[in-house]
């Protein structure tokens, strides 16, 4: 099984990911997650990626690449896997088409601009754990501490209220391309995103049981 989730930032691609990982035993490969991971690391792929994510543009194409071909040649991957964050350009897309890469589903969770900058400034994350938190409508019990494990939340570097203005524009002119390239394909399935987490939740597993 390999799904690939689109959709613009804080769409829900982590979240909805999780309940996947729960139905399907497959893992989720983000590239956002192995980016923040080695930026907390300091390697060298983590330092380039940071002059990129923080100002809200893409990190380049060949450094994406080969990290995400490196990840999917790793064990836990034979079985399949769910791509959260990869490809989000067309060259990227093809880039997986050349590994030889089909998506079951390629599934876009659709959520408009407004709803993307509001989820986006009240966007806490587990500084130790990655969980992810929103003051108003998944609020942590004890603020700004994680309940999972009691690590602070933080804001990310990256979602601060100019970045989120650009993330959107590279959305718009460099990942929404890709929405065509897989209607042709014939493999896209578009799951409304807009309301509570558990409504998409619904949405997604009917459509994936079409
Ligand atoms: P979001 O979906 O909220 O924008 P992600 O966690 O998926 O955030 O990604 C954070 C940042 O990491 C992106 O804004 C981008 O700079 C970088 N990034 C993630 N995936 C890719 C990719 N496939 N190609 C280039 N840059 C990427
Ligand atoms: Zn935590």
């Amino acid at each position: 099984m390999k799904l690939l989730l689109l959709g613009p930032p804080a769409a829900g691609k982590g979240t909805q990911a999780e309940k996947l990982v729960e139905r399907y035993r497959i893992p989720t490969i983000s590239t956002g997650a192995i980016f923040r991971k080695a930026m907390e690391q300091m390697t060298p792929s983590g330092k380039l990626a940071k002059e990129y994510i923080d100002k809200g543009q893409l990190v380049p194409d060949d450094v994406t690449i080969a990290i995400v071909r490196e990840r999917l040649a790793e064990d836990d991957c034979k079985n399949g896997y769910i791509l959260d964050g990869f490809p989000r350009t067309l060259p990227q897309a093809q880039a997986a088409d050349d590994m030889g890469i089909q998506f079951d589903k390629v599934i876009l969770i659709d959520v408009a601009d407004e709803e993307v900058v509001r989820r986006i400034s009240g966007r806490r994350q587990c500084g130790e754990c990655g969980a992810v938190y929103h003051i108003d409508d998944n609020p942590s019990e004890k603020v700004s501490l994680c309940d999972k494990c009691g690590g602070t939340l933080v804001t990310r570097d990256d979602d601060t209220e100019e970045t989120v203005k650009i993330r959107l524009e590279v959305y718009h002119s460099q990942t929404e391309p890709l929405i065509r390239f897989y209607r042709e394909k014939g493999n896209l399935v578009t799951v409304k995103g807009q309301k509570e987490v558990e409504h998409t939740t619904e949405m997604l597993f009917q459509a994936l049981d079409k």
